[in-house]
């Protein structure tokens, strides 16, 4: 072996080391581990979290969970409608690539790994035996649940089964904003589209009522997110914002808050209305505070609940 293949091997054999001390995301995915070192205790078990509905027991950190997973702890005895909606995103037709690679291919592998189509799923169902409602929840995998015209259209037949079936919107909002490794104007269009689609809901006295879910950032926080009857905080640690910490820090010129942006944070500042601190309590506080908004008597509907069955009061009907 000359000079030039031993250190070609010792090349390989820093790679082989550096590989197996930092696993890949495949890796980390399969793993049964979830958090790499929440609140500094350490890994913390899939299985744990699971248990405790993706929060973390110690800080109350919460993290990301499935449209499936969310819909299952939502809707009545798992049951629900998944709302169709046109799909733009056509992979054969984006050309753009950064050094991350191609677009078209990271929607391919994207579309597979998650069986999605769209970073947002919205559905329809019943969450309690007389209170039915649109809701729409996030992939996080997908794009860091980004918005792009896929997205845009799911929000928008969204709004339009909550008018045509006199439901309340319920929207777990999360994302660090617009889509840019799609043609980013249109990706930014969603953001007035999404406005005026919860507007209309709003015009019908059809409450929208949108839940922080980990991180709503960007595009998002200046579209859909800030538009809603009320703006909730799951977990204390999810947090708002336009820009991040850094660049706020940087163009302020001041250091912020260990909680800067934060549920804590953002409330104290006059963000959001209030905290459900553990996502056990998210449908009881969600259904009781629609059933103030809709007028629904539970004291005569928890008589029979079998007999309950009517389509959902609109705050109109109800008054
Ligand atoms: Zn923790």
């Amino acid at each position: 072996m000359n000079w030039i293949s031993k250190i070609k091997q010792f090349g390989e054999n820093i790679k082989k080391n550096i590989k197996k001390k930092f696993p890949t995301a495949e890796e980390q995915e399969a793993s049964k581990w979830r958090a790499q070192n929440c609140c500094n205790s350490g890994p913390v078990l899939e299985e744990e979290l699971k248990e405790n509905f993706y929060q973390c027991k110690n800080c109350n950190d919460t993290y990301p969970v499935t449209p499936e997973q969310r819909f299952s702890w939502m809707f009545l005895n798992n049951q629900y409608e998944i709302l169709d909606h046109p799909i733009i995103n056509n992979p054969e037709t984006h050309e753009w690539e950064d050094a991350s690679g191609k677009y078209t291919d990271k929607l391919k592998k994207t579309r597979k790994k998650t069986g999605l189509n769209s970073a947002l799923v919205a559905a329809y169902g019943s969450l309690t035996e007389n209170l039915k409602a649109v809701v729409v929840a996030s992939d996080w995998r997908y794009f860091g649940s980004s918005i792009s015209p896929d997205e845009g259209e799911c929000l928008l037949y969204a709004c339009e089964k909550s008018i045509s079936t006199n439901s309340p919107l319920i929207i777990f909002v999360q994302g660090g904003g617009m889509r840019v490794n799609f043609p980013l104007t249109l990706s930014l269009n969603q953001m007035p589209r999404s406005i005026i689609g919860i507007n209309e809901v709003k015009q019908k006295n059809l409450p929208v009522i949108n839940v922080v879910d980990k991180i709503a950032a960007g595009g998002i926080s200046a579209s859909y997110c800030s538009t809603s009857d009320f703006l909730i905080f799951e977990g204390v640690k999810s947090r708002i914002m336009f820009a991040g910490p850094r660049v706020s820090a940087n163009a302020s010129n001041t250091t912020p808050p260990p909680n800067f942006l934060e549920a804590s944070w953002a409330l104290k500042h006059g963000i959001g209305d209030f905290l459900i601190e553990h996502r056990k309590d998210t449908k009881d506080t969600l259904v009781k505070l629609l059933n103030i908004l809709l007028k629904i008597d539970t004291s005569v509907n928890s008589v029979s609940l079998d007999e309950t069955s009517e389509p959902n009061l609109t705050a109109k009907e109800a008054s």
